[in-house]
């Protein structure tokens, strides 16, 4: 045994190791327990493992540009002009051009005044929310916000009240609560990950107005997806008015990495007060110009997106059509299924017939309700989305669950 182990041992004996231990034997006794799984990817929507060939269908790669040689060109652009690492943070030495035209480029984007580029949309989360909030200020969160909300809310130590999803009437209650004169935050998903509903954003800005609070959305999920692309606040018509847009780079814009945009005082204030933007090295040039090419490709080609809602279109209607209930708001289909068992027997049923429908449990989702989260994109084609449409109706019946929301 190495000398640290034997340190460590001597230090706190076995009992950690054996806390650790019952926490996973836990999860495997409540069907919970996460691993990584090995795919090779062929293209935007096929993956490989072992010989043989899945459909991708639990990817939030919505516009499907990973793949598309614009992209890639722009990453390769990237790394050859700029190197392959960006060396440090962004305050220490210094910023390369293209985060200077991505972030000009993301501004326009989403017509606010500035954007400011972080590592990952999880890091501009909590990196916006811990800097902007403090002891004093009070949170209003959706209860389905995603966890990079949550934790952000945890870290600024100020006071949160969740409020019930989309639920203006008891926001409303809750806002009434506080000190007209306090500072306060609404935030939001724009488009929630699990659920695929889009946040009733016009009146939370009305709230926001009367109760005087800031108003935050996150458009990881919106960005490439609603609002002719623009995200939820260009869905309300409301760019100008929602003080803080957030947004990743990783998902509709198919590379890596987060952004806020807002006017030019937060995006001054989260530069010199963010941590997660100034104590990190920043985002390698091979990301940035995959990014701003992707951006470029959905700002100039209307045939991605116009794909992509054709497909939203079409696998709602072949869902419908199956009984199974969606909508076509959004690229998210979530399945409802119940138990973690039953949710497992229907991944399980559509991975054996080639397709990556990834069981989503708790605590990502509320307790008894695990579902199936399937996402179609621009690049799928009508015999995919009719083949996963049947292979899902028929494990649903099959295993006799409900497969409802
Ligand atoms: N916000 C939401 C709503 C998300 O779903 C995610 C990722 N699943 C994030 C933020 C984090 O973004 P990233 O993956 O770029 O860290």
């Amino acid at each position: 045994m190495s000398t640290w182990k034997k340190n460590l041992y001597l230090f706190s004996g076995d009992r950690m190791y054996k806390f650790f231990q019952e926490q996973l034997d836990n999860k495997i006794n409540n069907l919970n327990l996460r691993t990584l799984t090995e795919y090779c990817p062929i293209d935007a929507v096929r993956v490989k493992r072992n010989d043989k060939e899945y459909l991708m269908m639990a990817s939030n790669n919505y516009l499907g540009l990973t793949f598309d040689e614009r992209v890639i060109e722009g990453a390769i652009k990237g790394a050859q002009q700029y190197g392959t690492g960006s060396g440090g943070s962004r305050l220490v030495s210094g910023t390369f051009p293209l985060f200077t035209d991505l972030e000009r480029e993301l501004a326009k984007f989403k017509n606010t005044e500035k954007a400011l580029v972080f590592n990952t949309g999880y890091m501009a989360n909590v990196g916006t929310i811990s800097a902007i909030a403090d002891k004093n200020m009070t949170i209003f969160s959706d209860e389905l916000n995603h966890a990079s909300i949550i934790d952000g809310c945890r870290l600024s130590k100020a006071t949160v009240k969740a409020y019930s999803h989309c639920d203006v009437e008891k926001l409303k209650c809750l806002l009434k609560q506080v000190d007209r004169n306090a500072r306060k935050l609404i935030v939001t998903d724009g488009v929630f990950s699990m659920d695929g509903d889009i946040a009733p954003l016009d009146k939370l800005y009305e709230l926001s107005r009367e109760y005087n609070a800031l108003l935050m959305v996150d458009d990881a999920h919106a960005t490439g997806t609603i609002g002719n692309g623009h995200g939820t606040a260009a869905y309300y018509g409301l760019e100008k008015e929602v003080d803080i847009q957030l947004g990743t780079l990783s998902k509709s814009l198919g590379s890596v990495g987060g952004y806020v945009a807002a006017n030019s005082t937060i995006i001054d204030y989260l530069v010199n007060m963010s941590r997660s933007f100034i104590f990190s090295t920043a985002l390698s040039p091979a990301d940035i110009g995959a990014a701003l090419a992707a951006l470029h490709v959905l700002e100039s080609d209307t045939s991605v997106l116009r794909r992509l809602q054709n497909n939203v279109n079409y696998m709602a209607d072949c869902l419908n059509s199956m009984g199974i209930y969606a909508t076509n708001e959004t690229p998210i289909f979530p399945i409802l299924i119940g138990s973690n068992e039953d949710t497992l027997a229907v991944s399980n049923h559509l991975y054996n017939a080639g397709i990556i429908g990834t069981a989503i449990r708790p605590p990502t989702v509320p307790v008894g309700e695990s579902r199936i989260r399937l996402t179609v994109t621009a690049a799928h084609n009508r015999e995919q989305i009719n083949y996963v449409c049947q292979t899902l109706s028929k494990a649903i019946k099959e295993l006799n669950c409900e497969g409802s929301i």
